[in-house]
């Protein structure tokens, strides 16, 4: 019997690039490869590579050298670079890092077929504008539970001073309405609960294409989806959200009242430095999500160390953070790329201001978070089960609505059983800065599986077959 050949991936960076890893998994295992976690027994070996900013880079070349020395000690016969940093280097890393068998860029998920198959081209690095995501795309899902990311749009019209994200993907492009949905019903077929729409800018889906659908329709489509329980909305740009919108987040039964709004700082002097768009009066945003989505929960993310950044402009976003208590923020250090807007302004913050400010934001941000939490003691929550936690085994953990998965934190479940990739209704007893725990009724609900109508499609949809190895 012929032995199926193993291949091992490492994804890294954001959700989008997930999806990517997953689509290439797909792919492999359409040629016949068997995915595995162990890197030292894997015939090849995949990186799909981050390169938004410094420490990601850095990141990602630490990581493919750690990886190419499996081709010294293990089985590995081909090593493969992917994603984000191969796209804006290749010519360099081929020069630098001989190990490396293959570089594919950030829209060449496809062509891994062809470098698993055939004698390849070392570097085959493609134009991003060429490609988005088809529902037709093999996709093996490497999420955990019954939540899958759902990428709904490619690249990215602004141009945030900081951000190189649309030199490397390119200008948007959204996928149709129609492949959108028909990928969330195959997704929903394989047990997938729960869909977490990601794009660079969520907001804006639909409009590079004149007269399209735009995100509410895209909702309203989603909803219709047999067996989706939750749609949850990531990287809504700071705009006047219309009504239709916030009429979806307050009133639809599968719309979570969850707002991720990134919004990078908070001074109006500081985002017309970074060419932020949109509104500046970020305290008129919130108060109008909250006026009209009464229990919305809001994420967002932060930049400290801009060039410019005064002691001031810090502090306004610091008292910022205070006033709005947001339920879940993340803090990032400016990184000075060559090829941005802002490597160009002068006044650039020294390292060590910028990691207090990052610290001090998190101190900050931690407290208003620990007061969140506890108020959801004694509350009852529907929770999605995701599965054992990383402390025990015996322990399962999921999360709730106001929750999104790997950057919010998770709900601790006693008592029980309950099933991993169902819903079970918990209420909580203790919170701790970023997690609750709580009381879980028994809930033996099997996951649901997939419809034997849509075995073809399951097989192009496997689900929980493959653990990706993933740093974000
Ligand atoms: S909207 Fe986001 S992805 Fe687009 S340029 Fe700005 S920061 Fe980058």
């Amino acid at each position: 019997m012929k032995t199926a050949r193993s291949i091992h991936f490492v994804s890294l960076g954001c959700p989008k690039n997930r999806v990517d890893s997953e689509v290439m998994v797909g792919v492999a295992q359409d040629r016949g490869f068997v995915p595995t976690d162990d890197a030292e027994a894997a015939e090849v070996i995949v990186i799909n590579t981050c390169g938004f900013i410094e420490a990601a880079k850095r990141e990602s070349i630490e990581t493919i050298l750690e990886m190419a020395m499996h081709k010294q000690t293990g089985s590995c016969r081909k090593l493969v670079v992917t994603g984000c940093l191969s796209q804006r280097y290749s010519g360099d890393l081929a020069n630098d890092m001989p190990e490396v068998d293959h570089f594919l860029g950030s829209s060449d998920m496809l062509s891994l077929g062809t470098v698993l198959t055939q004698a390849a081209p070392r570097i085959m690095v493609g134009n991003p504008a060429d490609w988005v995501i088809r529902a037709s795309d093999p996709r093996t899902l490497s999420t955990r539970g019954a939540s899958a990311y759902l990428k709904i749009a490619e690249g990215c019209n602004r141009s945030c001073g900081f951000c190189v994200i649309p030199q490397i993907r390119g200008k948007q492009r959204s996928r149709s309405i129609d492949d959108v949905v028909l990928e969330a019903q195959h997704l929903a077929d394989s047990g997938v609960l729960e869909l977490n729409l990601v794009s660079q800018d969520t907001i804006a889906y639909g409009r590079d294409q004149k007269g399209a659908p735009g995100l509410a329709e895209l909702l309203e489509r989603l909803g219709d989806v047999r067996g989706v329980e939750w749609i949850r909305v990531h990287y809504l740009y700071p705009e006047k959200l219309d009504e239709r919108l916030l009429e979806l987040l307050r009133e639809h039964p599968k719309v979570v009242p969850y707002v991720d709004m990134p919004l990078q700082h908070a001074a109006p002097s500081m985002l017309k430095r970074m060419l932020r768009g949109g509104s500046t009066n970020l305290r008129a945003v919130v108060e109008r999500l909250r006026e009209k989505v009464p229990n919305v929960v809001l994420r967002s993310a932060f930049i400290v160390g801009h060039p410019g950044e005064t002691d001031a402009e810090f502090e306004e976003l610091a008292g910022f953070l205070r006033w709005a208590e947001l339920d879940h923020v993340g803090v990032f250090q400016y990184s000075d790329e060559e090829s941005c807007t802002s490597h160009a302004l002068s006044d650039k913050v020294d390292d060590e201001t910028t990691e207090q400010r990052a610290t001090a934001l998190i101190d900050l941000q931690r407290g208003i978070s620990r007061k969140k939490n506890e108020s959801y003691v004694g509350r009852e929550l529907t929770v999605l089960v995701e599965g054992a936690s990383e402390e025990s085994e015996l322990v399962m953990v999921g999360r709730h609505a106001g929750q999104a998965p790997e950057v919010d934190g998770f709900v601790y479940l006693s008592h029980g059983p309950v099933q991993p990739g169902t819903l079970c209704k918990a209420r909580v007893v203790s919170a701790t800065d970023y997690d609750l725990l709580a009381e879980a009724e028994p809930n033996d609900a099997a996951p649901r599986r997939p419809k034997s109508a849509n075995q073809s499609t399951a097989v192009r949809r496997r689900r929980g077959v493959v653990s990706l190895r993933t740093v974000s």
